[in-house]
């Protein structure tokens, strides 16, 4: 692994200190500014980084209740008076903000003072597509930080492998354009046949980049690509590979950083709920806790205890446009409290455990997290690829792809595994398939459930 020097070149110098910060002065974003303020707040004592963020939460859902119809009248409904926030704590006295009321709302969730607005959809995966809005200049900065944190600049060429077809087709010669600028390449992830890999390889032998940035399925599908067709991806001088939007798991990141030469940095965030939190090179994950609020809560929505596994709730303080505040983000984390010892003040996320929707359900009622399922396929002889779909009424379908070594017997032990692990009583069908095709984010999911709540 290499480590990340501080040795900009021209090219980079050119585009992060004069190119962005124009462009980003003539869209008023003020990033630059931002990423310096976030650059010098990161090291802040926790306390002190807890007294910023309400603050900065305050003057925000002050903005909010004057300037976003639905919460003027939310908050006028709880009596809850935004200008007398106190602590934390007081956020909960609103109800949470999740998909249907945001279907329910989405005009009012409209800022009366907003510019002009892009309309973003996501999160076909679950059956539950989502509409919402944002405003044009949403916090590159955080990113941005953390990507420093590794010894990436903006301008350093970075590939990206990502998209919907949906996201692509939009708005975007000018982000066609800026990617250029910046050294972005867009690999889209929804179109990865062993033929578009090979290409892809090539390409990014090509483009040589200091970054990979990703959904960590599609970043280690491609590493495992390269690592079976031979193409060598570790000279090329990647400095870290980036992967967030979804769970990942401990093979892929070995695949990854093996293929790549470079440590993965993992993060956690999402198009709704926005850059959460990004691991340092010290191995924490760290929330931006500056734009963020991070709540973790149990199923009847009360705060858990430190070291106890809870759905992130999040309230977003850069989307005055479309506030998102008490979001309800499916996801499931573990907070302890613990400090990192690379020295930033911003508070940690001890495990992202996944999506509600990497769990399953047994018949007798309990959530099993998916490794669980996935370690009794895995590692079989012949397994190239695999998916797990969970049924409302609680039916197990395994589809699989492999080889040859992948016998009726091996399959056989395949079932015996997963009857184990699920307890009597479960219907699991088992599908040989010679293609496992993406969810339509582009995302491949080892697990996709319909059951698990
Ligand atoms: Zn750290």
């Amino acid at each position: 692994m290499t480590e990340p020097a501080p040795s900009p070149g021209l090219y980079t110098r050119f585009a992060s200190g004069l190119l962005f910060p124009l462009q980003e002065w003539v869209k008023k974003h003020q990033s630059v500014a931002r990423r310096r303020e976030l650059e010098r707040t990161q090291w802040l004592k926790p306390d002190e980084i807890a007294a910023l963020q309400l603050a900065r939460l305050r003057e925000f859902l002050v903005r909010a209740a004057r300037e976003v119809p639905y919460y003027g009248r939310l908050f006028g409904e709880h009596g809850f008076d935004p200008a007398s926030l106190v602590t934390l704590a007081d956020l909960a006295r609103l109800p949470f903000l999740d998909k249907p009321r945001i279907r329910a709302h989405v005009e009012d969730l409209k800022s009366r003072s907003t510019g002009p607005l892009v309309k973003y959809n996501t999160g076909g995966s679950t059956g539950e597509p989502l509409v919402f809005y944002m405003g044009m200049g949403r916090v590159v900065a955080a990113k941005w930080r953390a990507t420093r944190w590794w010894g990436v600049d903006i301008g350093d060429p970075e590939v990206v492998l990502w998209g919907s077809p949906v996201e692509l087709g939009r708005q975007d010669r000018y982000r066609a354009i800026r990617d250029r600028l910046f050294r972005t390449y867009l690999l889209p992830a929804f179109q990865m046949s062993e033929a578009q890999m090979d290409d892809y390889c090539r390409e990014i032998r090509r483009i040589s980049p200091r970054m990979v940035f990703g959904y960590a399925s599609a970043v280690a599908l491609l590493a495992r690509h390269a690592r079976s067709r031979g193409h060598r991806l570790d000279d090329l001088g990647v400095r870290v590979v980036f992967t967030t939007g979804e769970t990942l798991y401990p093979d892929q990141r070995e695949v990854i950083e093996a293929v790549f030469g470079a440590p993965v940095a993992n993060g956690y965030g999402s198009r709704d709920a926005g850059f959460i939190a990004h691991q340092c090179p010290s191995g924490s994950l760290h929330v931006s806790a500056e734009d963020i609020v991070v709540e973790l809560v149990d199923a009847e929505g009360g705060p858990v205890a430190p070291g106890e596994s809870g759905e992130i709730v999040v309230t977003h303080m850069a989307t005055d446009d479309f506030p998102f505040i008490r979001y309800r983000t499916g996801d499931v984390a573990v907070a302890s409290g613990a400090r990192c010892p690379c020295g930033r003040g911003l508070p940690v996320l001890d495990e992202v455990q996944g999506r509600s929707t990497d769990f399953i359900r047994t018949v007798s009622g309990n959530q099993m997290h998916a490794l669980a399922l996935i370690y009794e396929v895995r590692d079989k002889p012949g397994v190239r690829a695999f998916k797990f779909i969970q049924g409302e009424d609680l039916s197990l379908e395994l589809l699989l792809d492999g080889g040859p070594e992948l016998t009726a017997e091996v399959e056989g032990q395949i079932r015996a595994g997963l009857t184990r692990r699920m307890g009597p009583g479960t219907v699991l069908q088992i599908r040989r398939v010679t293609e496992i095709p993406p969810e339509k984010s582009g995302k491949y999911r080892y697990v996709v459930s319909r059951a698990a709540g």
